[in-house]
């Protein structure tokens, strides 16, 4: 194989960008499972969703079947200001670990907001706008889907007002800021502005909060104020679809060049970069057409996948929303303060849930400390200075290409390299000075948070 021809950055023109994302769920033949109503147990439809979500992304979340779904070109306008998103042969790299494997990413920190998270705010932003409403709620954890959706809204002229997750506030000023530059409202949590966030406060004082409770307090101003929905940053059915956009690109990158990855790697928070990457990838697995070993790596302080229970949970810590299937820690889990915001929610996609049960992908748990040797290494030898979230997909494709250089394998390895971290430099900063701590919960404490699932009827 003549490898020379392959350039360090395989750039894709405009015009081959995708017009349409792509419905994973149509190639599965277990769909994921249904949201539920928390009071009756139901499965909730397009009109029960209608007072939290904008209609045409409760059509798109709803939608197990339709395969492909066109792009928008307003929103293929915006992508434009950013995409197609360089897929990068790590040739340093691979050189630096002297492995014989060959090591792509796709990275997707080449935009202001620093991550993936742009390729789904300014399609909700869109679709909110296309309904004529004043404005979106939501909440943030490590402040980069606040920032991407303040981005969106200030393009379409929406109002943005975002929840954040307090320890996140307090450690990140400066992103808040990126956030109020771009027009948004930001809110410690949590707050004494909503009902949910006093009680919660009142439960647990001095809590420096999670996304499940920011959850909590967006989704109550969204439906407590007519004119705003509730848009979220990952998880659901939709933002894995618009992410679709990450996998189809890199999927055409690699075809223009006749490269056939062996393993794809992911780090998952909710899933949704992880989810959009595959999708293609998966859809062919699915298909039975090809196969790839497909891992997703989560923190150990945060372990859903590889130690949560597959299961109805809320996606939120104050109960209000609807009940989804999924390996989940419990939403009464609050992790400790990571430094990897983004991975930091109990639960996970549904999508991805459910392919993990059947079988298609596998999981790993690492530890913080190992995330930021990678995360370094990877900096001092690709340049580009990586989120901690993207870390643990450099770290676990290190770890594969070092076994290839035991095994002599040359195993072709793509990864999400998710966004940059220059809003993180406090997590760098302990890192270097030896402070950083890899908290990981005990069986007890995970025993407690599962003894609180909700009762649902089969689900014992
Ligand atoms: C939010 C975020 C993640 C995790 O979210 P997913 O929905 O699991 O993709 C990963 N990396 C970065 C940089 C993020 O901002």
């Amino acid at each position: 194989m003549a490898t020379e021809k392959i350039p360090y950055k395989i750039y894709l023109s405009e015009d081959e960008m995708p017009r349409t994302w792509y419905n994973v769920r149509a190639d599965m033949k277990n769909k994921p499972a249904p949201l539920l109503n928390p009071g009756t147990g139901e499965p909730m439809g397009f009109d029960d969703l209608r007072p939290v979500f904008c209609d045409e992304l409760i059509r798109q979340e709803l939608d197990n079947d339709t395969r492909e779904i066109p792009i928008p070109q307003e929103i293929r306008d915006f992508y434009k200001m950013y995409r197609p998103s360089p897929l990068v042969r790590a040739y340093c790299l691979e050189e630096k670990l002297q492995t014989p494997a060959k090591i792509y990413y796709k990275f997707e920190g080449n935009n202001t907001s620093g991550s993936h998270k742009l390729n789904s705010a300014i399609a909700q932003a869109y679709y909110a706008k296309q309904q004529g409403l004043k404005g979106v709620t939501t909440e943030t954890g490590a402040g980069q889907w606040g920032t991407a959706l303040s981005m969106a809204c200030a393009y379409l002229g929406l109002d943005c007002k975002v929840f954040m997750v307090k320890c996140s506030y307090e450690q990140k000023p400066f992103r808040r800021e990126v956030m109020r530059t771009y027009g948004a409202s930001v809110t410690p949590s949590p707050s004494m502005e909503t009902q949910v966030g006093q009680k919660i406060l009142a439960e647990h004082p001095g809590t420096t909060g999670s996304l499940g409770c920011a959850i909590s307090e967006a989704v109550e101003v969204a439906t407590s104020n007519p004119g705003y929905r509730y848009v979220l940053g990952s998880v659901l059915n939709q933002v894995l679809l618009h992410q679709s956009v990450i996998g189809v690109e890199a999927k055409t990158a690699l075809d223009k060049y006749g490269v056939v990855p062996d393993v794809i790697i992911g780090c998952a928070g909710g899933g949704s970069n992880l989810g959009g990457l595959i999708s293609p990838f998966m859809g062919e697995k699915l298909r039975g057409e090809r196969d790839y070993q497909i891992i997703a790596v989560e923190p150990k302080s945060c372990p859903s996948f590889t130690r949560g229970k597959y299961a109805y949970d809320f996606c939120d810590t104050g109960m209000i929303c609807p009940l989804a299937k999924m390996y989940t820690l419990g939403s009464s889990f609050i992790p400790s303060p990571d430094h990897a915001g983004g991975l930091r929610f109990h639960g996970m996609s549904t999508i991805l849930s459910q392919l993990y049960h059947d079988g298609y992908m596998e999981a790993r748990a690492v530890e913080q400390t190992k995330v930021f040797e990678a995360a370094e290494q990877f900096a001092r030898v690709e340049g580009i200075l990586p989120a901690p979230e993207s870390s643990h997909a450099i770290r676990v494709a290190i770890d594969e290409a070092l076994k290839c250089k035991e095994t002599g394998e040359e195993k072709t390895i793509l990864f999400g390299l998710t966004g940059t971290g220059y809003f993180d430099m406090v997590a760098y900063e302990k890192f270097h000075n030896g402070e950083m701590s890899n908290y990981i919960p005990s069986d007890e404490e995970l025993a407690e948070s599962f003894a609180r699932l909700p009762k649902v009827p089969g689900q014992e």
